[in-house]
């Protein structure tokens, strides 16, 4: 059984700065941990990666499929 240790701290929206406590989906990327946000407010959707615990980088969702890096 995978076990993924949660990670307590918020994350803010990149565009809007609203704080999302809960990503949306999560799953193992190579040694990262990935969680995908979807902002309340403003709607941008973003991945956010974990490595060790520690924020590695962040992902926007620029269209349909394109992220860049934020
Ligand atoms: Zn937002």
């Amino acid at each position: 059984m995978l076990q993924i240790e949660v990670c307590e701290t918020m994350v803010n929206c990149p565009n809007c700065k609203k704080e999302l406590a809960k990503p949306a989906k999560k799953w193992k990327y190579g040694h990262f941990i990935a969680e995908a946000y979807r902002c309340e407010k403003c709607g941008t959707r973003f991945n956010e990666y974990t490595s060790n615990g520690k924020h590695s980088f962040t992902l926007k969702l620029a269209t349909a499929n394109r992220y860049v890096k934020v």
